[in-house]
């Protein structure tokens, strides 16, 4: 039933109906274990024969109820949350690659992600090359090996903007035989569900608009469970696991198997679970998702527009613009808006960009977005600060970039904010 409820219903009610006498709202299940009475009952649980909770790094009731939610409202099947984005996009990974395999991403990333692709995957044998998403499909194609074992993109490029044009990447990884793996943080699934076009597995920051009040740090993973395995290629899904006394994930889980592997051996060994306490908050922050969504892309929007037209703006990026580069992908894959982030040059350069960041009163310095409340960025005397000039416009943040993550407040306030910051920076 929940399944055929407009996603406004699903985020608000969708996936904790309380019986009689319990809470209205999912409780936090702070503890670590839970009580069994007979070692039959137990021993089920580590066959994987019975779904309760054991121990609160393979789950627990709270972060079940989070789990559940985000693959309703993804459109898939099953999904495991992690203590970071960061740790849901390397065990998304890892679980179907290994040592001596390959990955296939676009070029345009969040910048924690590219490091984990161009240092630390190699540390450990996996190979990554990055395509430019706007070369052809033939040419991306060129990029794959026989070692090749997944395909991955952003919705929304982080800092970069550009939408994903989900029929040429769906359709190179159908013809490769891999599946697409998409970062879909900045979009949220209000604003783009990435498994109706095409992708097959989906990964958050929960840490960014399903938090969206900036309290803590999550990931999550969500599966299709459409994905055809193959043993030849997916051995570790296909074939006995030694680790797990010689279980067939595909076989004795079907559509759930990855993420029942994902969590039987990579969150077992790794650990990386997220806290109750941070499961309960991104229950609440699912809660308002859609409402949220729609101020924070309704503001962004009505600022990118302001900024087009003031003196002291060389350009704007934000793919809401019809001038946008983007501006017909985010049209047909996010047409109920194209999120809260935003970029702009101010006149000045990196002098004015420091400025302007200084000057905003309302809109605090922050490194985050996707927070309620507004914030800003100059990446080139911030986070960007180590790399050379030429470095940084290499990876996309020239000395006039300002980031700003437009909130939910009242946008006259926003405008009112920026106009004086412009003015200040002068
Ligand atoms: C922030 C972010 C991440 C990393 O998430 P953390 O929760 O900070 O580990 C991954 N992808 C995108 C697009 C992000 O914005």
């Amino acid at each position: 039933m929940q399944k055929s409820w407009h996603i406004e219903t699903q985020a608000v009610q969708g996936n904790y109906q309380p019986k009689a006498a319990e809470s209205r709202t999912p409780p936090i299940h702070q503890s670590t274990t839970f009580k069994y009475d007979k070692a039959e009952h137990m021993a089920q649980l580590f066959d994987l024969d019975c779904p309760d909770p054991m121990y609160t790094r393979l789950g627990n009731p709270t972060t079940s109820v989070f789990e559940e939610k985000i693959a309703l409202l993804e459109g898939g099947v099953a999904a495991l949350a992690t203590s970071s984005g960061q740790a849901a996009t390397a065990l998304a990974i890892l679980n179907i690659c290994r040592s001596g395999q390959h990955v296939v991403a676009a070029s345009t990333l969040y910048g924690g992600t590219f490091s984990l692709f161009a240092n630390t995957f190699p540390k450990l044998g996996i190979e990554v090359t990055f395509v430019d998403p706007n070369s052809s499909l033939e040419e991306m194609q060129k990029a794959f090996r026989p070692q090749t074992r997944c395909l991955f993109a952003e919705t929304i490029g982080n800092p970069g903007l550009n939408i994903l044009d989900f029929q040429k990447f769906s359709t190179l990884s159908r013809e490769m035989a891999v599946p697409l793996i998409v970062d879909n943080t900045l979009a949220s699934p209000y604003l783009c569900q990435p498994l109706q076009h095409g992708a097959d597995i989906i990964v958050h920051s929960a840490t960014k608009y399903i938090d969206g009040h900036g309290t803590c740090v999550g990931g999550v993973i969500v599966d299709s469970g459409r994905f055809a395995w193959t043993p030849e290629k997916y051995p570790e899904i296909c074939e006995p696991d030694s680790s797990y006394h010689g279980l067939k994930y595909l076989e004795k889980f079907g559509p759930l198997a990855y993420i029942v592997k994902a969590r039987a051996q990579y969150m077992r060994d790794l650990g990386v679970t997220p806290a109750p306490q941070n499961s309960f908050l991104f229950n609440h922050g699912l809660t308002t998702l859609h409402l949220r969504m729609e101020r924070h892309s309704s503001n962004a929007l009505a600022l990118a527009k302001f900024l087009d037209a003031h003196p002291s703006v060389s350009w704007v990026n934000y793919p809401g613009l019809a001038s946008h580069s983007s501006f017909a992908l985010a049209q047909q894959y996010l047409p109920k808006g194209a999120s809260g982030v935003l970029t702009f040059g101010i006149k000045g350069g990196r002098d004015s960009g420091i400025k302007f960041m200084e000057a905003c009163r309302l809109i605090a310095m922050v490194v985050h977005v996707g927070d309620a409340r507004s914030c800003v960025l100059h990446p080139a005397s911030t986070t960007h600060r180590q790399l050379t000039e030429e470095q940084q416009i290499a990876s996309g943040v020239s000395p006039d970039l300002i980031r700003l993550s437009v909130g939910i407040e009242n946008i006259d306030d926003l405008i009112a904010d920026v106009d004086q910051a412009l003015a200040a920076s002068r």
